[in-house]
């Protein structure tokens, strides 16, 4: 249980609750790769240190030394990129040494083996792009040694059979990841993007197009802290539908819902582009008007009013009217959004008593 939780806490070390999950992930591989990295290359250096192959050790323990530097780096909370360098300095640090093992053969010749680590790793710190470019670039470093003439960039002896192989299988190995690569891009992005339409949906009342409660409540969040931070003025105007009762019990459910949908659309046609409308409750509205003091308010809220009470509505053809009751409240810098709405209900209330379709300020009485 100790070591599960050593392991998990080692592998997630530079990851953040507030990033993507994909960077999470990432930033988790980065360190297995690490971890592995070093670890690898340590045991190998020991190793050639003990049969006292000493340039290859040399090789290993400074490729070693690097890529536990990228962990370093991985860790440093005050670098700005520090998954970008590390993931960087992983994939240099692992191509030098693949070109280094190509030349000097490694282990009975065996070093040229470990060169398809490089597609997996460039493609996962560098994506598909930088990915591809640096894997193409080492492709031409690894050809121009393997085939300059009279081998004489090598100083292991390859055939020219195993040299054009370990070529030809490199390079199948590489296309096969970078195209994985593609179509694991393509589905994060699908799957981003369809997880962006249902958050969207969730937000949006449908019958209407409006923002729905859910939605509004995280613009009132986002405007009222502006309000407040920048000491600007912002007004609510909340709006019932007049005796709405009459009209679906009139001319039925049906045309209630068409009526509920058209005025939402003259409203939303009516407002300028920074003021925000949703369908707050059943046949109920409400608007938020950054920037707007309590008279540019009544002032929108009288004309929307009147826009809507001139406005015919038709029952199988027949044409009826319908109007509307507005509550207009301008918000102070100490109320809370929940507060400043039960004002704006008070004026809408206001409205009501006294004889409907028109629209009431609400100011506060200062104690
Ligand atoms: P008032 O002028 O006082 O606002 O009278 P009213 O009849 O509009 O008010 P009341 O709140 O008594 O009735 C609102 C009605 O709106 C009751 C409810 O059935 C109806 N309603 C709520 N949501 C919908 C909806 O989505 N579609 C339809 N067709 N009717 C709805
Ligand atoms: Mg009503
Ligand atoms: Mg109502």
């Amino acid at each position: 249980m100790k070591l599960e939780q050593l392991i998990r806490n080692y592998l997630n070390t530079g990851t953040n609750r507030n990033n993507d999950p994909e960077k999470n992930q990432q930033i988790l591989v980065a360190n297995l790769f690490g971890f592995i990295g070093y670890t690898l290359t340590l045991i190998m250096g020991l190793a050639a240190v003990i049969r006292q192959d000493n340039l290859l050790a040399t090789v290993l323990l400074i490729a070693s030394t690097l890529f536990f530097t990228s962990r370093l780096i991985l860790v440093n909370k005050r670098l700005k990129n520090a998954y970008r360098v590390s993931g960087s300095l992983v994939t240099i640090s692992l191509m030098l040494l693949m070109v280094y093992l190509i030349y000097a053969g490694g282990v009975h010749g065996t070093g040229p083996l470990w060169i398809y680590i490089v597609p997996p790793v460039a493609l996962f710190f560098g994506g598909l792009r930088k990915g591809t470019r640096s894997i193409g670039l080492f492709i031409l470093a690894i050809s121009f040694m393997l085939f300059y003439p009279n081998n004489a960039l090598l100083a292991a002896s390859y055939s020219f059979e195993f040299k054009s192989r370990l070529l030809y299988s490199f390079l199948t190995v590489s296309l096969l990841f970078a195209f994985y690569e593609y179509s694991r891009q393509k589905s994060y992005k699908q799957s981003l993007q369809i997880s962006r339409k249902f958050e969207n949906q969730a937000r949006v009342d449908l019958l209407s197009g409006l923002l729905n409660r859910r939605g509004m409540s995280e613009v009132l969040e986002a405007e009222f802290s502006r309000a407040i931070r920048h000491k600007k003025e912002l007004s609510l105007i909340m709006c019932d539908i007049d005796h709405f009762k009459i009209i679906n019990d009139q001319s039925g459910h049906q045309i209630g819902d068409q009526v509920i949908e058209q005025i939402a659309q003259t409203f939303k046609t009516a407002l300028r582009q920074h003021d925000n409308v949703a369908r707050w409750g059943g046949e109920e509205y409400l608007f938020l008007l950054p920037e707007t003091n309590e008279q540019q308010a009544f002032i929108i809220a009288e004309k929307l009013r009147t826009t809507i009470a001139e406005k015919h509505f038709y029952d199988n053809g027949r044409p009826f009217n319908v109007t509307v009751s507005m509550g207009v409240y301008q918000v102070n810098q100490s109320d809370s959004i929940n507060h400043a709405i039960t004002l704006a209900d008070k004026g809408l209330y206001l409205a009501k008593n006294s004889g409907r379709n028109r629209s009431v300020i609400h100011v506060e009485q200062s104690v």
